[in-house]
């Protein structure tokens, strides 16, 4: 095999050693495109041409803000006249993960990318040399796997440990700004026996059900989620004993007159308990308003179900 001496300096490329890097970076499976420092295109690889749609012919001159949708023109422009001002020659563009880098389609559609850049000297000036790739496919990899660690399967709710984790927040707001904060923990009543009269699939549908009707009452500043099996819990920022009562009692009326009609024709009739706790100050702790809501359940399951009992304040 013919071995290929790569040298040592730049500029002034061997006939061979030239050929040989065009190849890599012709083939390259990256996307590789370089700018100059009036932001025009001045390289556009094969696979460039893949991931944006356009020929090389037709995007070479025009400015980079071609390949980069409308509302990152900005941020991006400046981020470069930054990188050609720094020392450093290399830099990874989505390295913290909280920047989001995009590209523009020539069809206008828009996919996430990576992309590490590289100031590189010629001749002719500067050249800002952009090596990326399309992770479309991963980011919806990584929000379906988000979503199935922070939601319930079944419901679409927050699961337990993101609702714990909202609680947490919540307090520590509530804690720091001196705001009203109460909790809900709704219980099914008797649901045991729908399992068992209906089966599980139908208990499941219950369930559903149910979250649905919880997100028909509570304000777009509530929080919801299934705390397991057949408990729900909702977080209300800013209010006050008199709004909790309110909101606990129709909730509690709306489950109680909406009878659930199963594809069977079937009919049941559901209730729930309700027990509710405001924080306070004095136990900013989540595990305390939890523990203070849930023997308010208790009570309003000893006191017969289907009511609402609030924590001694
Ligand atoms: P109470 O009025 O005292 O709350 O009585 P209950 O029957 O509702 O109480 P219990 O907590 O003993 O029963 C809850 C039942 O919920 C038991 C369990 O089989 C059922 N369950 C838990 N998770 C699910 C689920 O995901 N789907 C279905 N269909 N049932 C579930
Ligand atoms: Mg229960
Ligand atoms: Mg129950």
């Amino acid at each position: 095999m013919k071995t290929i001496d790569l040298g040592s300096k730049f500029p002034g490329l061997p006939e061979e050693k030239e050929f040989f890097f065009s190849k890599v970076v012709e083939l390259a499976a990256d996307s590789i495109l370089a700018i100059n420092e009036e932001m025009e295109l001045v390289f556009f690889n094969k696979e460039a041409e893949k991931t944006f749609g356009y020929e090389s012919e037709e995007i070479i001159g025009q400015h980079i803000n071609k390949l980069i949708p409308t509302e990152y023109h900005e941020r991006h422009n400046k981020h470069i006249r930054n990188f050609l001002n720094e020392k450093i020659v290399s830099r990874l563009m989505s390295v913290r993960g909280d920047v989001e880098v995009k590209g523009l389609r020539k069809d206008n559609t828009v996919f996430f990318c990576e992309i590490s850049i590289l100031k590189v000297g010629t001749q002719e000036g500067i050249l800002l040399v952009a090596i990326l790739r399309d992770i479309t496919k991963r980011k919806e990899l990584e929000k379906k796997l988000k979503n199935l660690a922070e939601i319930d399967a079944l419901t679409g709710l927050m699961n337990r440990g993101t609702i714990e984790n909202v609680l947490r927040r919540e307090i520590e707001r509530a804690s720091r700004y001196d705001k009203n904060l109460a909790l809900l923990m709704i219980d099914i009543d008797y649901f045991k026996k729908v399992n068992d009269t209906f089966g599980h699939d139908m208990g499941d549908f219950v369930l559903k059900h149910l979250s649905l009707v919880c997100l028909d009452n509570i304000r777009e500043v509530d929080f919801i989620g299934r705390w397991g099996g057949e408990e729900f819990v909702i977080l209300m920022p800013e209010i006050d004993a008199k709004g909790v009562i309110v909101v606990a009692e129709k909730l509690r009326s709306s489950i109680e007159k909406q009878p659930i009609k199963f594809q069977t024709d079937e009919k049941i009739q559901i209730t729930v308990s309700i027990g509710g706790a405001l924080f306070k100050k004095s136990n900013p702790q989540w595990e305390f308003l939890y523990k203070e809501a849930d023997t308010a359940l208790y009570k309003a399951k000893k006191q017969g179900r289907n009511r609402f009992c609030i924590a001694d304040g």
